[in-house]
């Protein structure tokens, strides 16, 4: 039996496969390329050992898909691929919408018509909106403030509603906190095209000296040094969230977990960390707030660790150490 991992080339998924691969399980990834390259293909056997099938393949394309489920045992989904940037969302919702939504609906057809009932959703920290206490539990509120996030909070209501009309399908949606890092070999790891959005990439941008100064928008917060927090969490603990998930995937239903540290850590713990860890100064300039950014967002991921045996190890020298390692050794 093998796991289909869609969106398996990018960021998240790439070390999500590595994480499976060297657990012995057997996986095929569909990837349409559009915010990833092939040669990650080539990292993953470089790390692993093993070349795991690929499909460039399009959620959009109902043939294609089909041709994946046909041409494969697979019986459990794990769901990364799907556009992810909120300025860009609110620009085109249009595109957000149809990729993300249709490109799920697309997907969850195919594993129906298939006998394929177990699926794993990226979901996000970002469907808690501006959440009225931290450290946030999975039963808090939800809501968005953009049509990313909308499209989040949609497509969890959608599988929701798939398990309450077919008892046999079985989802675990993972909110993700803020994913940092990247595998230590520095072959894979977080490389935007463009500017980076997020705060991280940012960073390295500018240690590398492709960017003059980040921007920190916003120190007048009601926070311990005024800029915002974070739970920062790095990816292969995150990665490793996805295999600790298949636990409950043998139970009926929706099953949801944070995944994060459960600690704050602000703009400024990143700024300052990194200097130290890599010995590289970040010059900064004190910005404007970002529009949407709310001060705090933080877990509870006890849930996490109780029901699945998860919690994450790494500390924030790693993750910025690992980043850092990643960016210096690509363009
Ligand atoms: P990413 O862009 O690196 O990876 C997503 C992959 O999906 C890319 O390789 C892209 O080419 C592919 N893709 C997009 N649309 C597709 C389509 N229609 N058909 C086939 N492939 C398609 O992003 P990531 O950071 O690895 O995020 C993975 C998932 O986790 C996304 O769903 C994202 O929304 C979610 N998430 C990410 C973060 C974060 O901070 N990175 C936080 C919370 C949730
Ligand atoms: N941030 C910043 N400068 C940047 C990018 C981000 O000061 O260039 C801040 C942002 O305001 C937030 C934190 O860093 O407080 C994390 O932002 P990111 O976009 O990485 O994640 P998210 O907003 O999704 O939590």
């Amino acid at each position: 039996m093998s796991v289909l991992v869609t969106g398996g080339t990018g960021y998240i998924g790439s070390h999500t496969c590595v994480d499976f691969i060297e657990k012995g399980q057997d996986i095929v990834i569909l990837d349409n390329l559009c915010n990833s390259k092939i040669e990650v293909l080539d990292y993953i056997e470089q790390i692993t050992g093993i070349r795991p099938k690929f499909y460039q393949c399009d959620l959009l394309d109902k043939e294609g898909m089909k041709k994946i489920f046909d041409e494969n045992d697979i019986d459990t989904v794990i769901h990364f691929a799907g556009l992810k940037a909120v300025g860009e969302s609110v620009a085109k919702p249009i595109e957000y919408y149809k990729n993300n939504i249709t490109g799920t609906l697309n997907l969850i057809e195919e594993m129906r018509d298939h006998n394929c009932f177990k699926l794993v959703f990226s979901s996000s920290a970002t469907v808690y909106g501006k959440p009225k206490s931290v450290p946030i539990k999975e039963d808090f509120p939800l809501s968005t403030t953009n049509p990313y996030g909308t499209t989040k909070l949609y497509i969890e209501q959608i599988l929701k509603d798939l398990c309450v009309a077919d008892d046999r399908f079985s989802v675990v949606l993972l909110r993700y906190f803020n994913p940092i890092g990247a595998h230590s070999s520095g072959l894979i790891g977080d490389n935007p095209n463009g500017i980076p959005n997020n705060l991280m990439p940012y960073v390295t941008r500018v240690a590398k000296g492709v960017l003059p100064h980040l921007n920190v928008f916003g120190n007048d917060y009601e926070t311990a040094d005024g800029t915002g927090v974070r739970d920062f969490i790095h990816v292969l603990d995150l990665a490793a969230g996805h295999y600790a998930a298949l636990k409950a995937l043998s139970n009926p239903g929706v099953s949801i977990y944070n995944l994060g540290t459960g600690n704050g850590v602000s703009v400024l713990d990143i700024i300052n960390t990194f200097e130290r860890v890599t010995g590289i100064k970040i010059p900064y300039q004190i910005a404007p707030r970002r529009p949407g950014d709310i001060a705090e967002c933080f877990a509870d991921a006890s849930k996490a660790e109780f029901e699945l045996g998860w919690k994450a190890t790494r500390g924030l020298d790693e993750m910025c150490a690992s980043a850092w390692n990643f960016e210096s050794k690509h363009s």
